[in-house]
């Protein structure tokens, strides 16, 4: 990767955790969910309005490092208004992308601006940070009851 691709990464991610996109609890959400990673601190929840399997709305709160703020603002803003099982779909990529060998990222088009989370691969150990949000996400489409509270 260049190195001006990846200071524009760099420059994504601090922009996202400084001005993060979605950020605020989500009144009329159907779902919520809170995530935890205790190897950094971060902690998340997740709104989600489900309607006809769509995504109609999505917001986060949160704190956290800038990688975790980041993932959530640039994950919300991925996957509002998509189906639910489009946004699913989009998890696998994005984990292959952040557990990849550092100095071979590879961002796959259809991830978009995700791809800014892509330099987090060579920081083993900030994965977790980036995934949380995602993991949150998953377990919002997948209803699993013991992590989520309905209205
Ligand atoms: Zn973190």
């Amino acid at each position: 990767m260049s190195s001006d691709l990846t200071d524009l990464y760099q420059q994504v991610i601090i922009d996202h955790s400084r001005h993060p996109q979605n950020f605020g609890r989500l009144d009329d959400a159907t779902r919520t969910v809170e995530g935890v990673n205790p190897l950094c601190g971060d902690q998340v929840t997740l709104y989600l309005k489900l309607l006809d399997d769509r995504i109609a709305d999505i917001s986060f709160e949160g704190v956290g490092c800038a990688i975790s703020m980041a993932s959530a603002s640039l994950m919300t803003t991925a996957v509002n208004g998509k189906r639910c099982d489009e946004a699913l779909a989009l998890f696998g990529p994005v984990r292959a992308m952040l557990t990849q060998s550092p100095g071979n990222e590879i961002a796959p088009a259809e991830l978009g601006k995700l791809a800014a989370l892509s330099g987090v691969s060579a920081f083993p150990m900030r994965v977790k940070c980036a995934t949380l949000v995602w993991h949150a996400l998953n377990s919002a489409l997948e209803e699993r009851p013991e992590m989520v509270s309905s209205e």
